[in-house]
């Protein structure tokens, strides 16, 4: 596998592949890397020549510096793990080589539709931050598909429109999430919960499968799943909720009846271990 810390470097390296016509498939992660992000990989690798992988812990996308900070690392797992799944290209840069020559004139970008609810509200400034990252990515590698996992439902959203409003000739596709045995969607935070804290966030799942297995009840309305879904949450004292939505999955609007598309969203914390889950299904 090829290490690439540089653009520069990166660039030249991919202008050989991109010569030969070789397709490239794309998978931006912020390392500590589990199934969740390998399964992505596979995927990537099944249907492109090349996969190019980048481990960037974006700063401009954390709202709170303690949760950068503790962000988790494994540099040396991680490129023991890309080397043994046959990864041709890893991008890692450093925050300098990212945003060393830019300074403080940062453009941010928003997509007002997709960014007024769910994760958006409760931290200000991430999916500005995503998408500028991601934007830059994409402008450094030129992929052809790009690979994206559905557990960040909104953010998938919202790198699908980046991709449609700026005429990116990308293809993104989402990937469903990776879950533990327990049915905890897998994340590279969940390596800062206590034992404790595993076996109750457990919760976050199994209340929205609740809430499913209820929605094909006669006359069932949006809030009593909400409340199905509360009241397994704080069965445990240790979660606290951010959110709990039901949503259309493809505008994000509000679902006014229990019928067609739905989204289920939960953002919890659990000590200060910020997770999110969701699944969709069709009533
Ligand atoms: P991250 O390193 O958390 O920024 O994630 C990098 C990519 O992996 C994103 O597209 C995530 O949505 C995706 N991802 C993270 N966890 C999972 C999971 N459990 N299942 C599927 N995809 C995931």
């Amino acid at each position: 596998m090829e290490i690439h810390s540089t653009v520069k470097g990166l660039r030249e390296s991919l202008k050989k592949y991109k010569l030969k016509n070789q397709t490239i498939g794309f998978v931006p992660t912020m390392g500590y890397l589990h199934e969740g992000h390998f399964n992505l990989m596979e995927e990537s690798k099944k249907r492109n020549d090349i996969t190019v992988v980048s481990i960037f812990v974006n700063p401009l996308q954390f709202n709170d510096i303690k949760d950068f900070e503790k962000y988790p690392k494994n540099e040396e797992g991680d490129i023991e793990s890309l080397t043994k799944l046959g990864i041709d290209i890893l991008f890692l840069p450093s925050s300098e080589e990212i945003y060393g020559q830019v300074g403080e004139a940062k453009i941010e970008m928003k997509i007002p539709a997709l960014m007024k609810n769910l994760c958006a509200p409760s931290r200000i400034g991430h999916f500005e931050g995503v998408i500028h990252i991601v934007s830059k990515l994409f402008n450094y590698v030129q992929p052809d598909k790009v690979y994206f996992g559905l557990k960040d439902y909104q953010q998938f959203l919202i790198i699908k429109e980046l991709i449609h409003n700026l005429s990116f000739p990308i293809e993104i596709i989402g990937v469903e999430t990776v879950r533990e045995k327990s049915g905890l969607a897998m994340s590279s935070r969940n390596s800062r919960l206590t034992k404790e804290e595993s076996e109750d966030a457990t919760l976050v799942y199994r209340s929205m499968k609740m809430a499913e297995k209820n929605s094909g009840k006669k006359n069932i309305t949006i809030p009593t799943l909400k409340e199905i879904i509360k009241e397994i949450l704080l069965s445990s004292n240790m979660i606290k909720i951010d959110y709990i939505e039901i949503l259309d999955p493809d505008t994000l609007e509000n679902k006014e009846f229990v019928s067609g598309k739905i989204l289920i969203a939960i953002a919890v914390f659990l000590g200060n271990v910020r997770l999110i889950d969701n699944i969709r299904f069709e009533v």
